[in-house]
């Protein structure tokens, strides 16, 4: 498997890694990697890799591993179209596109703010780069933007601080209230499940990146509130700060 160094660190945007080999699409996969790989509706990293030589291969994006590769704890660096891949065994320096990563991390974080903002079941969501959104489970359509936003603001500029935890998968069988997102399993598989807690505003199951604090995320807007289907509704966010 891939360290996922991300996890325990959103903030580190480079690292030392060894290349464990590279599949025959010509990814590229690592012992350990800074790069988040696409899943729970955030996009992979982008980046390079610095090799020994000083070369650099431009990484587009990075994805779980399949079964061929070992697997999803296994993380696949996809260089860009025309980029030769390191051979295995090299020595890297996997270094992501912070600036990209840390809009993902503020969406990202402010889509938590939205789930708790509006207590409805959340259908599925999507983060992009200074933009982001979520769908809900409304019966009545009674959202308006310019109340969202402004409590959605008010919840950043509160700066309440953003932590993780640690349960088993038996205590959050025993608390299904915690899952929000029907659409996305919880990252679980090894026993134990991440819980990422927005003092005491959010508390659910998520792998994805987060800032440290929600004065980090900035002013935001609500720039669209649609319908997409009988009950459901889509609010999207940007970011303006
Ligand atoms: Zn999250």
């Amino acid at each position: 498997m891939t360290e996922p160094l991300y996890r325990d660190d959103a903030y580190l945007a480079e690292c030392t890694a060894t290349v464990a080999a590279v599949n025959d699409r010509g990814g590229v996969v690592l012992d350990r990697t800074v790069f988040y790989p696409t899943g729970g509706g955030q996009p992979g990293d982008s980046g390079l890799l610095r090799c020994a030589d000083g070369r650099e291969v431009s990484i587009a994006t990075a994805v779980k591993g399949d079964e061929d590769d070992g697997g999803p704890d296994v993380i696949v660096h996809v260089p860009s179209d025309g980029t030769e891949a390191p051979a295995a065994g090299e020595s890297v320096v996997a270094q992501i596109d912070w600036a990209r990563r840390h809009r993902h991390m503020r969406v990202h974080t402010c889509l938590h703010l939205l789930s708790a903002a509006l207590p409805y079941p959340v259908t599925g969501g999507q983060v992009g780069d200074g933009r982001g959104r979520l769908d809900f489970d409304i019966p009545e359509a009674t959202l308006d933007k310019d109340e969202i936003a402004a409590e959605l603001n008010r919840l950043v500029s509160g700066d309440h601080p953003v932590g993780t935890q640690w349960i088993t998968d038996e205590e959050l069988a025993a608390q299904p209230e915690l899952v929000r997102t029907m659409s996305v399993k919880p990252p679980s598989g090894a026993g134990r499940v991440r819980l990422v807690r927005i003092a005491e505003l959010d508390l659910q199951p998520c792998g994805g990146t987060h800032v440290a604090r929600t004065g980090e995320i900035g002013q935001v807007a609500v720039t669209r509130i649609e319908k997409k289907g009988r009950q459901n509704r889509r609010v999207a966010i940007e970011l303006i700060g």
